[in-house]
């Protein structure tokens, strides 16, 4: 296919159908908040936090200004946390800047910031001539150029870059991988490349690599109950979940510590399966209501909190499931 023709195909079916997006049009400091939620979960499910974000934080400065726990507290649902600390550095270096980033390689100083991120912000905000390249956007190179590599996916990301409106093009190829080209059933009778697309005209197939399984990791979770009160720490000394509020949780992949529990009992009162990006885990949760003074030295930093108060933290999904595991434990 002509490569000119290719953007040329994008720019205009985006012009006919692109989605009314809450960040479209919006501020750089929306755009941004829009990219990180946007890293590793899908549209509809950011829309409605993006709004309640933006309610909480309205500007940069509110975001930078604010503590990262509340941060937190706004992101509470929408789970990979490490973007919500990520987003409040970038607020903070943000601002340290004085000014609004001027390129693609100043954005990517920004924490957070990744070569998909940067390159998006790059060409919406600044229609600096980049290439974006996420996993809609390599799909749809792949299928339509037949290219087996992300090598060559790269190459011909940059070699069928528009000469102008480097904004929309990108955008207009998130939407076509999100609502056209999909992984599982691409609408091709509707695609505006349709007509040069190597696999729709069955002159390319993908090679087929089998996913290897996930690998899965143990840890424990110490639940120290009083009063309906649960012994509930800042995480710091697991890098999963770092800097978020929960119950006490062990290291991955190591040895129980018997001494956090009473053995004379049988205290195990549940298992929690939570699937990250990366791994499955398996947590078995305990009760170790009789050895509070074990697990308050081993986990200091941490406060008694009731039902309520708990609710107002910002506790991951996987924390939330614990407490849900075990409300039998919860009720003591
Ligand atoms: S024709 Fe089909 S496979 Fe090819 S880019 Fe369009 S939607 Fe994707």
């Amino acid at each position: 296919m002509d490569k000119a023709f290719f953007s040329k195909k994008i720019l205009s079916w985006y012009g006919q159908y692109k989605r009314s997006l809450p960040w479209r049009g919006g501020s750089a400091y929306h755009v941004l908040v829009s990219e990180i939620m946007l890293q590793q979960t899908q549209v509809k499910t950011v829309i409605p936090f993006f709004h309640r974000f933006l309610d909480r934080f309205p500007t940069l400065d509110a975001l930078a200004h604010s503590a990262l726990d509340t941060v937190y507290q706004a992101w509470q649902g929408l789970g990979y946390y490490h973007r919500a600390r990520y987003l409040h550095e970038a607020a903070r270096a943000w601002v340290a800047l004085g000014r609004d980033p001027k390129s693609y390689e100043e954005w990517r100083k920004f924490p957070g910031v990744g070569s998909y991120t940067g390159a998006a912000l790059a060409a919406i905000l600044l229609e600096q001539r980049v290439a974006a390249i996420d996993g809609n956007i390599k799909r749809i190179l792949q299928r339509c150029f037949g290219l087996d590599t992300l090598a060559e996916i790269s190459v011909m990301a940059q070699e069928v870059l528009p000469e102008h409106h480097y904004g929309d093009y990108t955008q207009g190829l998130m939407d076509l991988g999100a609502s056209i080209c999909t992984p599982r059933a691409p609408q091709c009778t509707v695609c505006p490349i349709a007509q040069h697309c190597k696999f729709k005209n069955g002159i390319w197939t993908p090679i087929i690599v089998q996913k290897a399984p996930k690998p899965v990791r143990y840890g424990h979770v110490y639940l120290c109950v009083q009063n309906h009160e649960i012994w509930t720490v800042k995480n710091t000394k697991t890098k999963l979940l770092k800097g978020l509020w929960g119950f006490p949780i062990s290291e991955l992949n190591k040895e129980h510590n018997t001494s956090y529990i009473d053995l004379a009992q049988n205290l195990m009162c549940g298992t929690v399966r939570h699937a990250f990006t990366h791994f499955t885990l398996i947590l078995s949760v305990w009760n170790a209501s009789s050895k509070v003074q074990d697990i308050i030295s081993q986990w200091p930093q941490g406060i008694w909190l009731g039902p309520k108060q708990r609710e107002a933290m910002g506790f991951s999904k996987l924390m939330r499931k614990v407490e849900n595991a075990v409300e039998d434990v919860l009720k003591q």
